[in-house]
């Protein structure tokens, strides 16, 4: 079988064409065959070197985490899932330890112990290749009609995780009961890549007033997209984000989807009164930045803001995302569409994660 593998300790990148094709082997095991993985700045990360880690006695890790595939084979207790159902595999698999509260109520996302496995990032093969055999609990159905998208939905979760988080956070405010619309009344995106966007259309759905502010220029396709979706485009070629929020009403939410230091402590800056800043971004060590420590304590308690950090996500947040991903579509077809900018084979996986062109890159494995 093909796949598409990275060697971290021997630095490369290569194709192999004889990984052994996978076998179920537990009563709940499916077997799926692979369609569509996309790749993001975490895959450019361990192309890089810099993060992944192979799984024990394998001297490589195929890539990819963000998967969209095909059910071809099931075991006798694999639920409701059928061959031919389509369906996004999550990515963290639960640590082992009986004491890890998270794992153990299967919300691996928050694992305590950081002894968690994740598909294409640590300990564990990722999607990149023809077939892969899991268990049935990790895979979330998704409805055929949003198969052109479907890849998009891994991505999305990252938002998806973070509000759900956030509107309970800004709940505490008792002005903002549940029912009211859009508990985030003004928000701002922090980046126009495809977890900002995509970021930016959960906001839309929920009827909350969204501003994008990136580095494109108003001209470029991610600036289209945004004003597509009813935001507004903010370039940092034309305005400060000080300038940006002087035009606006109190900032509520501040989605940080750049994963630039710089970026984020700038957006602590322009949050509102009572807000949630939400950090999405890994940027990793030698990024250093001067902070005045005591300013940005005494502003953040003096405005009662709130700082969410978050990574990955569990099940709630796939199930919002393929059905946001449905709403985005019917919304904004053509918006959705000009997401996936680049379509490439197995054989060119390099090429996406080496060039940072275009918006959302996927690999087609299987059609
Ligand atoms: C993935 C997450 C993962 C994180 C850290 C992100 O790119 O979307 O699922 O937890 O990387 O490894």
């Amino acid at each position: 079988m093909k796949g598409a593998a990275v060697f971290p300790a021997g630095q490369s990148l290569k194709v192999l064409y004889d990984i052994p094709a996978p076998r179920i082997e537990s009563p709940d095991g499916v077997k799926l065959r692979i369609l569509q993985v996309g790749v993001c700045a975490t895959d450019r990360e361990i192309a890089s070197f810099i993060v992944g880690t192979a799984p024990e006695g394998c001297d490589y890790l195929v890539m990819g985490h963000e998967a969209l595939a095909e059910i071809v084979e099931t075991g006798p207790e694999a639920g409701d899932l059928r061959p031919g159902d389509l369906v996004v595999p999550t990515v963290r698999r639960p640590c082992e330890d009986p004491a890890c509260i998270a794992c153990r109520n299967d919300r691996s996302d928050f694992c305590i112990t950081g002894l968690y496995r994740e598909h294409g990032i640590q300990n564990m093969h990722g999607f990149m290749t023809e077939f892969v055999v899991d268990q049935a609990r990790y895979m979330r159905k998704v409805p055929p009609a949003i198969r052109d998208a479907a890849v998009l939905v891994e991505p999305l979760t990252i938002a998806e995780k973070a509000f759900i988080q956030a509107e309970r956070i800004l709940m505490r405010l008792p002005w903002n009961l549940p029912g009211a619309p859009g508990a985030a009344h003004q928000a701002v995106v922090m980046g126009a890549g495809p977890v900002g966007l995509l970021g930016a259309m959960a906001l839309r759905v929920r009827g909350c007033k969204v501003a994008v502010y990136s580095r494109e220029p108003e001209t470029d396709p991610r600036a289209e997209i945004t004003r597509a979706i009813g935001a507004e485009y903010v370039s940092s070629l034309d305005r400060s984000p000080d300038r940006m929020a002087a035009g606006m009403s109190n900032i509520d939410l501040v989605y940080e989807a750049t994963g630039s230091p710089r970026v984020a402590l700038d957006t602590i800056g322009i949050l509102g009164r009572n807000g949630v800043l939400i950090l999405t971004g890994v940027p990793g060590a030698n990024m250093h930045e001067v902070v005045d420590i005591g300013t940005l304590i005494t502003n953040m308690t003096l405005k009662n803001q709130c700082l969410l950090a978050t990574v990955n996500a569990g099940n709630d947040a796939f199930d919002r995302a393929i059905s946001d991903l449905t709403a985005f579509r019917t919304r904004w077809p053509g918006a959705v569409r000009a997401l996936i900018t680049g379509r490439f084979k197995l054989e060119q996986f390099a090429t996406p994660i080496r060039n940072t062109a275009g918006i959302k890159n996927i690999i087609e494995i299987a059609s």
